[in-house]
């Protein structure tokens, strides 16, 4: 007997047939002998929705504490749907909040960070041979607020609790067979990926791939859980993303084709392919900073302003200054929902540093190409970039780390790079990848 985690994402349960379906899902593996505790995200776009009626009543921006306790909402419709969904098929579940979960975090609101994890009652419900279902993507503050987890936050609540509970395996169910070697929505003939490490899987979530959330995978490496990304729309097995612990048990829910879980060990890592998939991002902007001065302390006053606005930079590039005037100009991309606060904190030192201008661009985006050992390849690189080039495709920026190599384009132009950088490598598959549901929003 295994413990599971099993997490529904918003198109799992975007309706009536929806909910029924995972009901029978969580119950088949019940009555395999399995313990479930489940997570599930709010029914469709949901939160999407709550998000527009609150930027409706309040134009100039909802207070978080309120935006929190609205949100949350969401996930509680969902998780008492589904706890009734499984009762009518005989099967007793009992539905939990974050707080009830025992998930503690932080006070940040909408982007909070868990403290403490103690599901003690969904262990009761568990030790009773009931299914648990616990709301994803909330928690409680000290102060006893409602806080949530940040966008997709529900996959960090399901690794969370199935580190809490020791569980067997954290299956994160969703609307496309497991983690492909490219978004499916852009690239149909990408190939599926059967296992991958915990590594790349950060580097994918990390640039763009909202296939899982990043601070799940980062969770998941943190406390050793073996993660499982699967459809809940099909019975095919999907992706195992491995980690440093070997496997145990037959985890299969359904009873009938019961696999046991590959183990890291298992495989000689020389077969693994290189490339292990392309992640994107389209959510960017860049700021170049025009007429720096080059002398030491420059960039980190610019860089620092920016980061104490509380934006996060991703790539930053410097050109030397070969000029005689002694300026360079400093370019990086951030999110563009944070473009105008980054742009205001540049501009106030533009005085104090004498700076030539401040240019703001919208609407960039990013492929990364990910992969053991990218950066001991060079002919990775020149492949890659021979490819952007032959569909015309123009490189803003580039940077690299062991397993990454990332290139900023123009926006319009990122899917069509994305499709040939993946042809380039091989990556396509012969059958089209399923998209079973969800409106990619
Ligand atoms: P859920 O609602 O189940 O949490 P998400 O919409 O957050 O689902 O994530 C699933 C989506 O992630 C897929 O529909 C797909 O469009 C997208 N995605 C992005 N990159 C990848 C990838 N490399 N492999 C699979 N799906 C990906
Ligand atoms: N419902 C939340 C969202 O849409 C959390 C999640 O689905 O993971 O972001
Ligand atoms: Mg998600």
């Amino acid at each position: 007997m295994a413990l599971l985690v099993q997490k529904f994402g918003g198109s799992s349960v975007s309706d009536v047939d929806a909910i029924r379906r995972v009901a029978q899902r969580v119950v088949a593996a019940r009555r395999a002998g399995d313990d479930v505790a489940v997570v599930v995200s709010a029914m469709g776009d949901t939160t999407d929705d709550l998000l527009d009626l609150a930027t409706q009543v309040s134009p100039k921006g909802p207070p978080e504490r309120e935006l929190d306790m609205l949100l949350t909402a969401g996930e509680r419709i969902s998780m008492a749907l589904l706890a009734m969904a499984i009762q009518d098929l005989g099967t007793p579940a009992r539905s939990f909040t974050g707080q009830q979960a025992g998930m503690r975090t932080d006070s940040s609101h909408g982007r909070a960070r868990l403290l403490d994890v103690t599901p003690s009652r969904v262990a009761a419900t568990l030790a009773r041979g009931e299914v648990a279902i616990v709301a994803g993507f909330q928690g409680v503050s000290e102060d006893e607020d409602v806080t949530t987890l940040g966008r997709g936050g529900s996959d960090t609540t399901a690794v969370a609790l199935a580190a809490a509970l020791n569980a067997d395996v954290c299956e994160i169910y969703t609307d496309v067979d497991g983690l492909y070697t490219a978004d499916p929505r852009i690239v149909p003939s990408a190939s599926r990926v059967t296992r991958i490490t915990i590594e790349e899987t950060l580097e994918m979530a990390a640039h763009g791939a909202k296939i899982l959330h990043l601070r799940a995978v980062e969770y998941a490496r943190r406390f050793g859980v073996p993660l499982h990304v699967r459809s809940s729309f099909s019975d095919q097995e999907g992706t195992w993303i491995l980690v440093d612990r070997p496997l145990t048990g037959t985890l299969h829910p359904d009873g009938t084709a019961r696999h046991t879980a590959p183990s890291p060990t298992s495989e000689d890592p020389m077969e693994d392919p290189l490339i292990s998939g392309i992640a994107h991002d389209k959510s960017l902007a860049k700021i170049t900073v025009v007429g720096v001065p080059d002398r030491p302390g420059a960039a980190a006053k610019v860089i620092g302003a920016v980061s104490t606005a509380g934006v996060s930079i991703d790539m930053i590039v410097q050109n030397v200054s070969t000029s005689p005037d002694g300026l360079s100009d400093i370019s990086f991309t951030l999110p563009e929902v944070d473009g105008t606060v980054a742009v205001a904190a540049v501009r106030e030192l533009q005085h104090e540093l004498g700076i030539a201008d401040v240019l703001y661009t919208s609407h960039v985006g990013k492929l990364s190409l990910i992969g053991a050992g990218l950066r001991s390849n060079p002919a990775v690189a020149q492949r890659m970039f021979g490819a952007l080039a032959e569909a015309g495709i123009n490189i803003e920026m580039i940077s690299t780390s062991e397993i990454r190599i990332s290139v900023i384009t123009d926006q319009e132009a990122l899917e069509a790079a994305v499709r040939a950088v993946h042809s380039a490598f091989r990556l396509d598959a012969e059958a089209e990848a399923v998209v079973y549901g969800g409106t990619g929003r």
